[in-house]
């Protein structure tokens, strides 16, 4: 792009590609939008919870005012929930507003942010819209972060590198790191380095890959452990998530977020669904069995897929660059709206966010029709 406006580094940006919009495929395929399935944004298959839709309707009528720019009563719930005072809590429009805040708080022009390569599309935004360089560290050969690699890249970088972004699970590959490795890695990281641990999908964990981050966060000052509340708390048009650390981190984070980041319906919603325990484990319970009714169905149709701890999948629907492509052209004129990955660098894979038992039926019927005809 040419402008005579703008920063260099501003005009190199790629925007954001996100899910196509039911309406906008509707539109252009001529299909009935009631009947259009959305399995592309790792939004909850469930909706938001009836408890923070009565909660925002209650809010609702306070609108005319300015949100609590502090957060109060959620960041008291959260303290009290998660075992971290108050003031190691920052709220975000979106955990998104977490992650360009880290990115904006530690580092400028000419810093590097280190990442995974197939690590979540934000990292590099967030790290190009300041002028950093991005440092994309190859991934492991299933497709997850290599932790050592990514260390040696921070300690190659000759003080340059000023954070690092780790997703746990990762954002499209599913990936997941084991709590020994990430230990380690926060243990070397050199302390004035910020690690941001992105656990937008941490509730999805099955039981047995639980760990402990918050222990971390009180072991770590360089830590900022990230969390949403758009995924298993079905809450992703409201734009609410929150950043956990220490004050001297916390306290740079506040200083440059914006005063009314997070609106009052968010909180409202936020504080309700974190209480709505019922609401979680369905959500849990309806992801783990989407995620066998889909991977039954890939290993029926010999294909490869990532093993996932997400609430997504990742599947290789081809073996050349054009499949990821080729297909998701398919299934869009069947009405079904995925995600391809090639601006992750997966040309040859498709990801499928888990939906409903109907939903995720429909999208496996429709990629038999479409692979029975390739
Ligand atoms: C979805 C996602 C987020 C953030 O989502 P918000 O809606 O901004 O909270 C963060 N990290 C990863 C890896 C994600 O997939």
């Amino acid at each position: 792009m040419t402008t005579k406006f703008g920063l260099k580094h501003v005009q190199a940006i790629a925007p954001y590609v996100g899910g196509r919009p039911i309406s906008e495929v509707a539109r252009e395929y001529g299909l009935d939008e009631t009947k259009i399935i959305k399995l592309a944004s790792n939004e909850n298959p469930l909706g938001m919870p009836q408890s923070a839709r009565d909660a925002m309707l209650e809010a609702a009528s306070d609108l005319g005012r300015y949100p609590d720019s502090n957060g109060f009563e959620l960041k008291r719930l959260l303290s009290s929930r998660l075992g971290v005072p108050a003031d190691w809590i920052t709220l975000g429009n979106g955990s998104n507003d977490i992650l360009e805040l880290a990115a904006r708080a530690v580092a400028q022009s000419g810093d590097e942010i280190v990442f995974s390569h197939h690590a979540f599309a934000v990292y590099p935004l967030a790290t190009q819209a300041i002028g950093a360089r991005s440092v994309e560290v190859a991934a492991t050969p299933s497709f997850g972060h290599d932790l050592p690699a990514m260390l040696q890249a921070v300690k190659e970088s000759s003080g340059k590198a000023k954070l690092v972004f780790v997703a746990n699970p990762n954002n499209p590959t599913g990936t997941y790191l084991g709590a020994q490795e990430i230990e380690a890695f926060l243990e070397a990281v050199p302390s004035n380095v910020a690690v941001v641990l992105d656990e937008a999908y941490n509730e999805y964990l099955p039981q047995e890959q639980r760990y402990d981050a918050i222990a971390w966060v009180k072991r770590f000052p360089n830590m900022i452990l990230s969390r949403s509340f758009s995924k298993a708390y079905g809450l992703a048009g409201l734009r609410i998530g929150y950043g956990i650390a220490q004050p001297e981190l916390t306290d740079l984070l506040n200083r440059i977020r914006q005063p009314f980041n997070v609106n009052s319906l968010a909180q409202a919603a936020a504080i309700a669904a974190f209480q709505d325990t019922e609401f979680l484990k369905k959500g849990f319970e309806l992801n783990r069995d989407g995620y066998l009714q889909l991977t039954k169905a890939f290993k029926e149709m010999n294909l490869t897929y990532l093993p996932s701890s997400g609430n997504f999948v990742l599947v290789k629907v081809g073996n050349d660059d054009g499949a990821g492509m080729r297909i998701n052209l398919e299934l869009l004129k069947r009405g079904i709206i995925v995600r391809p990955v090639g601006n992750y660098g997966l040309p040859q894979w498709l990801r499928i966010s888990i939906g409903l038992p109907e939903e995720n039926e429909a999208f496996i019927n429709a990629l038999r029709d479409i692979l029975a005809q390739a």
